[in-house]
């Protein structure tokens, strides 16, 4: 593929979301697409509803950062309440900014909250309806997929490192390893994350980014005359790679540095988490 013929590709893509709000304050952004989708419950969230203060404030779902844990439990209470998920349903992700992807059933319900956390991994799969997957985020890209055939679905961190190292191509391997999938039947959504403006690097970075993604454009500079990568260009590069159809594709297109309802760690350093769930109703 030309960088061309990849970017008309790129441009086809759609971007829309859909903000839902719970209940109690809680709000989600949904992709349209699996929306449409009657056995899929998703969304990321936005930082309102919950009981964190100070730069935590409010809905913070990150155990990672150094906040008193009763409220981050808190805050999943109040969550998943609002969102109709089972409290001990999740299984969360235990990220090492890898590309390790683990296959988990209701037998992992409650891991790396209620017990032991996983293994490291960034990414989980499954088929099991029982399972609510979890991944947390503050400006690293959700890849939400689905394959609507074998009734399997897949979740992924993808910060700028396991994005470069294609975790969401090895997400479609363990789906079609484990559960038979093929890639032309799969649906792939990114959440919201850091956009093509925002993400400044440098020199060494882009570099990087534009060996590991020859076909791609995804080099800018911004208005600060700073070098910036699209992020979105390379989860799009690697769903495609893939085998996953330009047309079963969608962006958010929700920038986490510039929307407020959003947890930034670029924007606002010392900051809480957002959630990005996925599960199959049974
Ligand atoms: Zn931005």
């Amino acid at each position: 593929m030309t960088k061309k013929q990849f970017w008309n590709l790129y441009r086809s893509i759609p971007r829309g979301y859909a903000y839902r709000e719970l209940g109690n304050n809680v709000g989600v952004y949904r992709l349209p697409s699996f929306e449409a989708c009657p056995q899929i419950e998703h969304g990321f969230t936005a930082r309102t509803g919950g009981v964190s203060v100070g730069p935590y404030e409010s809905l913070n779902l990150s155990y990672t950062r150094p906040e008193q844990r009763e409220n981050v439990d808190e805050n999943y209470r109040i969550f998943t309440k609002a969102a109709g998920i089972r409290f001990e349903a999740m299984v969360m992700d235990s990220y090492e900014h890898g590309t390790t992807v683990l296959r988990v059933d209701r037998g992992d319900c409650g891991r790396g909250y209620l017990r032991e956390p996983l293994p490291p991994c960034d990414g989980l799969v499954t088929n099991d309806p029982a399972v609510t997957l979890i991944t947390g985020h503050a400006d690293c890209m959700a890849f939400f997929f689905y394959d609507p055939v074998q009734k399997a679905i897949g979740l992924c961190h993808a910060g700028w490192r396991g994005a470069k190292e294609r975790i969401g191509a090895e997400v479609v391997r363990m789906m079609t390893a484990s559960y038979g999938c093929d890639p032309k039947d799969i649906l792939a959504g990114v959440g919201p994350s850091i956009c093509p403006r925002c993400f400044e690097v440098g020199d060494d970075v882009a570099k990087a980014f534009e060996k590991a993604f020859p076909h791609c454009p995804l080099r800018g500079i911004n208005a600060a005359g700073k070098a910036t990568v699209d992020l979105w260009q390379v989860a799009v590069c690697q769903f495609l790679d893939s085998g996953i159809a330009a047309e079963h594709i969608e962006l958010m297109g929700v920038c986490t540095v510039e929307d407020e309802r959003l947890y930034s760690y670029r924007r606002d350093g010392r900051t809480g988490g957002m959630a990005a769930y996925l599960g199959m109703r049974e």
